[in-house]
């Protein structure tokens, strides 16, 4: 016989991670059309379903039960191949197969939409999906990219045999992509790539070795390399595609040497690859391998915006129906005002990045499409994300995890997961720091910082606000904006200053969009989240002033079914 706990601990398994977030839902048809939210529906009703109770079951066994290197067959064949968990092979035929996640930008007929889907659908999935699990949005992620660099810039014969297997659902045929960049001495500085491409007819071999490859025995490798007698420096370096198997079938020349011990993401492997003549071919033109792995790295940057912006949500999710639900001193944790107050720490990164990933998934459309400036906005926003969103889930991820107290370090729940997984999103992919200068060389490379003032000028156009909201939303713009024109343009001396830059443009950002969000929805839910970005993290604070008191709305912004009143009722500052 079972014995109930006299004060069970709340658990909020099982719940659907869509059907309790009615932001998101909200949020949709200010990005998609109405048409396409409609057709959208039904699968992400699913998804939050998956994400919420069997998803989140097989991300915790696949954590648990991380890949290990098998180098040999049991008939004694020398055939490395990697062990997934079960649990993992099964979350990977979620979303390569059932929800086509790296097929969906790139072939109509995913959810039978006669078209590629649009970036803001792709990540309104990816961003369900990710609640549950994170290693594998890597592999997601890579296979997506790598499929859009290689129809950008591959030979249209290696495009037609490979876009019909890296796009497939059905998950046996499926190929899977990577990307082996970094070496031990070259990760940031890619200009030091030391592997060299030796000619062989119309394809090169590859010798060298790669320090970080994830998802190792991909099927498909985006690889940079230094072809003989290159000149050094950046512009020797060029982009291949490195098969894991020939075209005859038979093992490529590179071998696994070992798995990396990680802190996070442990469902996924991670490896170190020796290429030991391995035939690959040239993607594009020889010498621009950077510019056109920029693209593949651009995106994948993207993507790991919305992963931050999506473990940040999770946390929060947890964090809200830990309070709701737990009692201290006879209280539930919600009606306690520092509680509350903490509550909405947590909640405004993660909106702000939410509000971020749309707004860059909708300048990424506007941009494939051609429409002039999009370009340059997306690749301001870009890096914004990635640098502000990844630092912003290390911190949310681990206030998250102290809400529910001693369980929130306890591997039984999925707080310590999400905290050693938000981690790396600041690593990968270009750290903090390089990111950060990304930001500054958008601004002098790209005229970004003008594209990005207009697109802001126009959301606030758009915006019915306050009169006194608008002056001091515009006043903030025009001092973000010189502030970053000014750094940008002082070369190497302003570089100490690029996070700071990044960050401040990104809250300027997140704060208008979020504001512009508001009005459309006539929600002063959101209005107030965006005066709090406005105010707590682009205006200057007092540390030893500020306001004593809990404002009014905020008990009702944590508890759902809030009375959202029409946005001409808030009153702004
Ligand atoms: C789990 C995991 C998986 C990975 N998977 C892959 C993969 O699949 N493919 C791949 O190619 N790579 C992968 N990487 C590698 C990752 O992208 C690199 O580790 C990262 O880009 C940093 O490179 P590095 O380790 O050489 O650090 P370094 O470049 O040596 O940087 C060390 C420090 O110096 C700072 N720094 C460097 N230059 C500057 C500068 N100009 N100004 C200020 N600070 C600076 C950095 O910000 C960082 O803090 C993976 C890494 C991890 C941890």
């Amino acid at each position: 016989m079972t014995r109930a706990a006299a004060h069970p601990v709340p658990d909020q398994h099982g719940v659907n991670l869509f059907d309790s977030d009615p932001d998101l839902a909200a949020l949709l048809p200010l990005y998609l059309p109405a048409e396409l939210v409609q057709r959208l529906l039904p699968p992400l009703q699913q998804l939050g379903g998956l994400a919420g109770g069997v998803l989140d079951t097989l991300a915790q066994t696949a954590d648990k039960n991380p890949p290990t290197l098998q180098q040999r067959t049991r008939t004694g064949l020398d055939l490395q191949h990697i062990v997934k968990h079960p649990a993992y092979v099964e979350m990977e035929r979620v979303a390569f197969s059932q929800f086509g996640l790296a097929a969906i930008s790139h072939r109509a007929g995913v959810f039978d939409w006669p078209a590629p889907l649009p970036p803001a659908a792709k990540y309104a999935l990816t961003y369900l999906f990710v609640q549950a699990e994170f290693g594998l949005c890597c592999p997601l992620s890579m296979t997506d990219s790598l499929t859009r660099t290689l129809c950008k810039f591959g030979a249209a014969e290696l495009v037609a045999r490979y876009l019909p297997r890296l796009t497939t659902q059905v998950f046996d045929e499926l190929h899977q992509g990577a990307m082996f960049m970094t070496e031990q001495g070259a990760g940031s500085d890619v200009a030091a790539t030391a592997t060299r491409a030796e000619p062989d007819g119309d394809a090169y071999r590859l010798h060298g070795d790669k320090w970080f490859c994830s998802n190792p025995d991909a099927d498909l490798a985006m690889v940079l390399a230094r072809i003989d007698g290159a000149p050094a420096g950046m512009q020797g370096v060029s982009l291949f595609l490195l098969p894991r198997a020939l075209p005859d079938g038979t093992p490529n020349a590179y071998r696994i040497v070992r798995l990396k011990d990680k802190l996070g993401t442990r469902s996924m492997a991670s490896g170190e690859i020796r290429l030991d003549g391995a035939q690959a071919w040239l993607v594009g033109e020889a010498g621009r391998g950077f510019q056109q792995m920029a693209d593949m790295v651009n995106n994948s940057r993207l993507s790991n915006g919305v992963r931050a912006a999506g473990l940040m949500r999770r946390a929060c999710s947890e964090a809200l129906f830990v309070a709701r639900e737990r009692r201290a001193f006879g209280r539930r944790l919600i009606d306690m005002p520092l509680m509350r107050r903490q509550l909405l720490k947590l909640l405004l990164p993660a909106e702000q990045a939410r509000t971020m990933v749309f707004q860059t998934a909708e300048a990424l459309r506007r941009a494939d499409a051609g429409e002039p400036g999009a370009y340059a906005l997306v690749r301001i926003l870009t890096p914004l994300i990635k640098f502000r969103a990844c630092r912003d889930a290390r911190k949310v991820t681990g206030d998250a995890m102290e809400v529910r107290g001693g369980c929130g370090y306890i591997e039984d729940w999925s707080d310590p997961r999400l905290v050693r997984d938000a981690h790396l999103g600041s690593i990968w992919e270009g750290t903090s720091n390089i990111v950060a200068l990304d930001v500054l060389r958008a601004i002098r490379r790209e005229g970004s910082l003008d594209l990005l003032m207009v697109h802001l000028q126009g959301l606030l156009g758009r915006t019915p606000l306050h009169p006194a909201a608008r002056l001091v939303f515009d006043a903030a713009l025009q001092r973000a904006t010189a502030r970053a024109a000014r750094v940008a343009e002082s070369g190497a001396a302003g570089e100490m200053l690029a996070r700071q830059v990044a960050s401040s443009l990104y809250h300027l950002s997140t704060a208008i969009a979020m504001a512009w969000e508001a009005g459309a929805l006539a929600s002063a839910r959101r209005m107030h989240l965006a005066q709090c970005v406005l105010r707590q993290r682009v205006l200057p604070q007092d540390p030893l002033g500020g306001d004593d008191h809990e404002p009014a709305w905020l008990p009702s912004l944590l508890e759902p079914g809030i009375d959202d009143a029409a946005v001409d009722r808030v009153n702004l500052f």
